[in-house]
């Protein structure tokens, strides 16, 4: 095993990583750093997220930049805001003893001319998310001439959201850079053509089996019908009292209404979405962080980032349509060598995808019984027994109250009082479970059955939604702008939002051609985007939208999008 001194870095970066607590490199570290270290050659790393990539990457940048020369020279690009300021914030750590580094996050959603001001002054480090990143080119307010190395971080993700032009662009634009250093948990073959097309000779590293999740997760799967999604998602949260967890689900509509119903119960729940302020965010996040929260419900973009140690559980609240999402979902819990389970509540048609799952990350996935009623008490029962018998009584003077206490249950054995402590507590969840319903689906697959129910609100409203939307929740829109109208496809969803005064997590994929652009919309507020945009100019042009499945094709009226619902 090296040390960083073997790995060639200057005692001042080991003094900082040190302090950090870092006492041996992680294996990407030890593979990456002496290899990144010499700048000039291409660098593909295949690691996950919490392997310790981001020191991989950036001990070597703090190495290898030139920190009287106050230009960009090094460009990070990654996938979100979070882990924009996540990689900004650990490189500031590791920079913290040499003198003159400065490092600028730059990203949507902020305060761009603020950006702009910070980058003038002259910053040596740039960590982008691709859609700033080309407003600030676009808006001549980075100089990405004198750029000498590039870091792709999270690759598979960002082409995941729909960023490759976006990629390119950038890549087309750093003329004069010396190496790419290319981060991604998968290689799929869009990841593969970056560096066929960019890269020269690249020196790849697999950290882990390739394609292979950690092993230190345990993939269960339960089957239900759709209708009965909710129910086994808290059922499955009773059945595990000591839970820290993420849960999953596809849309922010689903994010909100599933903390609500469970807040109401009074489970122990915030979700994390767009439509939160930045301070709220920190709020529920530091929550979480410090365990005062145990659960948190995100969609996937509203979860980028986060990283967050002791995660017990991460519950798909439904499978991620994208297979790869799945990798990093499932990467939240059993970080750091700790075990963790990924959770997924499936339906019977979805067994397909649990195959597929299997194969990709080479693991098995456990079919689990969703535990009945009696089975989630005793559970309870037991977690509280446990709790009341190992309870600290050292801190109060509870001795005080003994002879008046023991008098007052003098004729009382000990059996009733436990049984009373256990009524007090748990009648009324007893209730709850007492005639539980079997949630299990036995015979699959089935067909068509379970989409015809209406009794959770969310299932209901997707199950009966129109041919033309999307069984993903999302309604595509078709528009008559592209690249030709000079967009990118960051800078095009950039400009649907700010028109339409959305939030991004209601966009699922885009597909963008020279003059026509399809879009993904969060169903519930396709009309809303319409509604904004048909009819508007753009460059002197009328701007049309519409469903693009079905639906009506010809401009929109509120008439016929009245009709629809
Ligand atoms: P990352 O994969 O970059 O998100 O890193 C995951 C976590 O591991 C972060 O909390 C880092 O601070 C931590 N870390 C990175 N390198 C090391 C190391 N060599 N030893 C111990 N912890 C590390």
């Amino acid at each position: 095993m090296h040390t960083f001194q073997d790995l060639g870095l200057s005692p001042l970066i080991i003094k900082s990583v040190s302090e950090l607590g870092f006492e041996t490199p992680t294996p990407i570290q030890e593979k990456a750093i002496p290899v990144l270290l010499s700048g000039t050659t291409d660098f593909v790393g295949l690691a996950q997220t919490g392997t310790g990539k981001t020191a991989a990457f950036g001990l070597p940048l703090l190495q290898l930049i030139e920190v009287e020369q106050r230009f960009p020279q090094a460009l990070i690009v990654c996938p979100t805001r979070e882990l924009c300021l996540q990689i900004t914030n650990d490189i500031k750590h590791y920079k913290k003893h040499i003198a003159g580094v400065a490092i600028e996050p730059v990203y949507g959603g902020a305060s761009i001319t603020m950006q702009m001001r910070n980058l003038k002054k002259g910053v040596q480090i740039v960590v982008a998310t691709p859609g700033r990143l080309i407003d600030l080119i676009e808006r001549k307010a980075i100089d990405l001439e004198k750029v000498k190395y590039v870091v792709l971080d999270e690759a598979d993700e960002m082409l995941n959201m729909g960023f490759r032009d976006d990629i390119d662009f950038v890549l087309q634009n750093t003329i004069n850079r010396e190496s790419i250093w290319l981060f991604s948990a998968t290689m799929p073959p869009e990841v593969r053509a970056i560096a066929k097309n960019y890269m020269t000779t690249p020196k790849e590293v697999t950290v882990g089996k390739k394609n292979s999740g950690n092993v230190n997760i345990n993939h269960r799967y339960y089957i239900t019908s759709a209708l009965h999604r909710y129910e086994t998602l808290k059922r499955l949260i009773d059945f595990n009292p000591g839970m820290y967890g993420i849960i999953f689900t596809r849309t922010k509509a689903d994010a909100q209404e599933i903390s609500e119903l469970l807040s109401k119960s009074g489970y122990d729940i915030e979700a994390l979405h767009g439509d939160l302020t930045q301070q709220q965010r920190d709020k529920v996040m530091g929550r979480f962080r410090n365990k005062t929260l145990q659960l948190l419900i995100a969609t996937d973009v509203a979860a980028r980032g986060i990283d967050v140690d002791g995660i017990t559980h991460v519950i798909n609240y439904e499978l991620p349509d994208d297979m790869e999402v799945y990798t990093h979902r499932s990467g939240r819990t059993a970080r750091a060598g700790k075990t963790g389970i990924c959770v997924s509540i499936c339906h019977s048609r979805e067994l397909y995808k649990i195959k597929q799952l299997e194969k990709m990350i080479n693991a098995p996935f456990q079919r689990m019984e969703i535990p009945n009623g009696q089975e989630v008490v005793r559970k309870q029962f037991f977690h509280f027994m446990d709790k009341l018998a190992s309870a600290d009584i050292s801190q109060g003077n509870y001795e005080a109250f003994l002879p008046d206490l023991m008098r007052k249950f003098e004729n009382i054995s000990k059996e009733e009082v436990l049984q009373r402590i256990a009524a007090l507590e748990f009648d009324q969840f007893v209730r709850y479970y007492e005639n539980a319903e079997d949630l299990n689906i036995k015979n699959e697959p089935r067909s068509k059955g379970d989409s015809n129910n209406k009794s959770y609100s969310n299932n209901a409203r997707n199950s009966h939604r129109q041919s033309y939307h999307n069984d993903n929740g999302y309604t595509r829109l078709f528009i008559n702008l592209g690249t030709k109208d000079g967009f990118y496809k960051a800078s095009f969803l950039q400009f649907i939002l700010d028109e339409s005064n959305l939030r991004k997590d209601v966009l699922g994929k885009i597909d963008m051609r020279e003059m026509n652009t399809w879009v993904e919309v969060d169903s519930k507020d396709a009309g809303k985007m319409i509604k904004s945009l048909d009819g508007k100019k753009y460059n002197k042009r009328v701007i049309r939208m519409n469903e693009a499945d079905g639906g009506y094709k010809k401009s929109s009226t509120s008439n016929k999008r009245g009709a629809r619902n």
